[in-house]
């Protein structure tokens, strides 16, 4: 059976092709520009060469087309045919409390996920795009939507609720959701799986590190507690999110710089972060390059990212009382390290122990603690493709 995954943005969309009998991946690609001058897409099958194909896209619909013309070419397609394709699993941002896991799509569903829209304006109206696309092309094709949100659905009240008046909570749905889900679920599966324990034992943190970023804690395998909340701005300093901040900075800045809702959504989503702090990017490879060369904004921002991520890691190993292990994942957590180095670096007498050679690897499953550490110390890449497709076959089947 094989299972399409799409992953639709603004003006991007991602997909693979899994081929779930094995879960082999078959295809993986990226649309871009959609609706913007210079739309191509990005192909690859896998075995063959990597294409590219400049073509106009005037919106998600003519994507999807270009898409599955490319899945199904003759010469560097996947697959001879369209109906080969028996599900299509949808990457879908929010949820809200209505999902607390991933569903079959019906016109129902659709009408919930419009009501989620306001929760998460930037990405359900493109997820929802997406969906309506591929349900013209493909219409006898039973789809299925994956939340990020769902994961952590099971987090108590005591977690996502904010000290704001009960009445905004009930009146807007005004508390936290978290994101990632998906994310969070598969890497701390996998953890339970390379660790040769069953999850429901483990007390496990799991940071997803990349261009947004977030860390949850996962108690016998289930969400408890996550940093990000009404919105995927809170939490962890990230690219160019500024994360946790006192409120009453966004009042103060109205003020002094004249700042309305936009402008303040747009410095604190856009222009903040690793970006903000160091003035030199939003790309941690470029940070650490200046930080090697001795940048000293650069060096400050590393150590800024790196001490709220390892307060977090303390404030999820008090909440569930212990601690089995802490996985890195994402481009950052898969990919840094240093980063990963300097979070755990100052936390032995907690039990945390990085083992230096260990962790001198890149973007492969692999234990990096020292064989002392009670805490495990993991690097699992994530694959938030596959949950999706897991998710898919077992709805429609
Ligand atoms: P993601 O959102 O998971 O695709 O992560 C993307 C981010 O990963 C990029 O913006 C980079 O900051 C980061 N990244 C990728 N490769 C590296 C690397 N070798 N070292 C540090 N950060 C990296």
């Amino acid at each position: 059976m094989n299972v399409l995954v799409i992953n639709c943005g603004s003006s991007s969309l991602k997909y693979q092709l899994i081929n779930m009998a094995n879960e082999e991946v078959l295809a993986v690609g990226l649309a871009e520009r959609i609706a913007i001058d210079g739309s191509r897409i990005k192909h690859e099958t896998i075995g063959k060469e990597k294409v590219v194909i400049e073509q106009p896209m005037k919106n998600h619909k003519d994507a999807i087309e270009m898409v599955l013309a490319a899945i199904v070419n003759e010469e560097y397609g996947a697959i001879k045919d369209m109906s080969e394709i028996s599900a299509v699993g949808h990457r879908v941002v929010h949820g809200g409390e209505k999902f607390s896991g991933s569903v079959l799509i019906t016109d129902e569903v659709k009408k919930v996920l419009e009501e989620c829209s306001d929760l998460a304006p930037l990405h359900n109206p493109p997820n929802l795009m997406g969906i309506n696309a591929c349900q013209e092309i493909l219409p006898n094709v039973p789809m299925v939507g994956v939340f990020d949100t769902a994961f952590h659905q099971t987090m108590p009240k005591s977690s996502y609720l904010y000290a704001l008046p009960y009445e905004l909570y009930e009146k807007y749905g005004i508390r936290r959701y978290g994101f990632h889900g998906t994310s969070h679920k598969y890497v701390s599966q996998r953890a339970a799986e390379i660790l040769g324990k069953n999850i429901e034992d483990l007390k496990i943190v799991t940071c997803h590190l990349g261009n947004g970023a977030s860390v949850a804690a996962v108690d016998g395998g289930k969400s408890i507690d996550t940093t990000m909340g009404f919105t995927p701005l809170e939490g962890l300093m990230m690219g160019t999110r500024c994360g946790d901040i006192d409120p009453a900075i966004l009042p103060f800045l109205m003020e002094k710089e004249g700042l309305d809702a936009a402008g303040l959504s747009d410095l604190m989503n856009k222009k903040s972060g690793i970006l903000g702090l160091t003035g030199i990017s939003s790309d941690f490879r470029d940070i650490e390059d200046a930080a090697a060369a001795g940048d000293e904004r650069a060096i400050l921002g590393l150590e800024t990212y790196c001490k709220k991520i390892k307060k977090y890691i303390g404030a999820y190993m008090a909440e569930m009382g212990g601690l089995d292990a802490i996985v890195f994942t994402a481009g950052i957590g898969e990919n840094g390290a240093e980063i990963r180095r300097d979070i755990c670096k100052g936390m032995e007498a907690l039990g945390i122990e990085i083992d230096e050679e260990k962790n001198n690897v890149r973007g492969k499953e692999r234990i990096v603690s020292t064989d002392n550490s009670k805490v495990k110390i993991l690097l699992v890449p994530t694959n938030e493709e596959l949950m999706i497709a897991r998710d898919t076959v077992a709805l429609v089947k």
